[in-house]
């Protein structure tokens, strides 16, 4: 069957009535376009565990706090459709702003505490914009599953937390970060970066990861795990660190001493790139790294 391409939320909603009619569940990946191996995982996912797939692409405006970073960022939509395709969706859902927002919203999504630290702190109302538009869209399509990427580690725990307090009948499902062979998570922002700055760019992974080793060591010290993990970052001057942190991984809280699973999660600047990354702790045992 070829994939559907809908940019209207009403023939959206007529399509999944029918597909709900015929008895199929649905699967629910939302993005925001450029897509790569990382999207690509969850869509794979989706297809196994559901019967329809259905992917949005919206680059969302309320969610950007800097308007040079929404109007330069990656769209290919020529490209996104057959590869969602190819994966294995079913329908894709491609909406302009002003279907999404046909007025200014005045009603807004607030997942207070998970939202407040690391991004939530440099970036503010970037995870007010995303709560509400990941309402919006469940809302729209209604999916018993939807899946996202724990490279945006407090996006998910958002996402987790607000489908919890406001009873949305959806499964939210985290997907492992894909990688590059050398270390850096797939991101639509990664072509932005210059050869220079890709070269470079593995340094955050190892990072990381020298937290991750002390941790696993059995390191409880927070500000010494932090260190270490700095120090690498340190080695290659033309990183510039926005934040780097120690978190409950689901209250995305600073954690101190090191006790059970953590999150050690961080943002970088490489020129005007900016980059998030974050990997799953366990003290006391390495785990695979997500
Ligand atoms: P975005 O298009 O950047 O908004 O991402 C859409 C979804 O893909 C989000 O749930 C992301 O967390 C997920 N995602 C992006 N990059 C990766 C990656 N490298 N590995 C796994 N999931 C990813």
């Amino acid at each position: 069957m070829s994939i559907q391409v809908f940019d209207s939320i009403a023939a959206l909603r007529a399509a999944l009535a029918d597909v709900r009619q015929a008895g199929s569940s649905i699967g629910f990946v939302p993005t925001m376009g450029a897509l790569h191996a990382g999207h690509g995982r969850l869509i794979e996912q989706a297809a196994r565990e559901t019967d329809c797939v259905v992917v949005s692409i919206f680059v969302n405006p309320i969610q950007f706090t800097d308007q040079q970073d929404y109007r330069l960022y990656p769209r290919n939509l020529a490209a996104d459709v057959p590869f969602c395709s190819a994966l294995g969706a079913r329908i894709v859902f491609a909406p302009s702003a002003a279907e999404m927002y046909p007025q200014p919203p005045r009603s807004f999504v607030e997942v207070s505490g998970v939202s407040e630290r690391l991004c939530g702190e440099f970036r503010p109302g970037h995870f007010r914009g995303v709560a509400t538009v990941v309402l919006k869209l469940f809302q729209i399509v209604q999916p018993e599953r939807a899946y996202f990427g724990e490279k945006d580690a407090q996006q998910l725990a958002v996402i987790e937390r607000m489908a919890r307090d406001l009873n949305i009948p959806v499964a939210v499902v985290g997907v492992p970060t894909v990688r590059e062979p050398d270390g850096l998570a797939l991101s639509s922002r990664n072509q932005r970066l210059s050869p220079e700055e890709r070269r470079i760019a593995p340094v955050f992974f190892q990072a990381l990861q020298a937290a991750r080793e002390r941790i696993a060591a059995g390191v409880e010290d927070a500000g010494e795990v932090r260190q270490a993990a700095l120090a690498v970052l340190g080695r290659q001057p033309h990183v510039r660190v926005e934040y780097l942190e120690i978190v409950d991984p689901a209250e995305m809280q600073p954690v101190d001493p090191i006790q059970g699973p953590v999150r050690v999660a961080g943002a970088v600047w490489l020129g005007s790139t900016r980059l998030i990354d974050n990997v799953l702790c366990l003290p006391g045992g390495l785990t695979p790294a997500r």
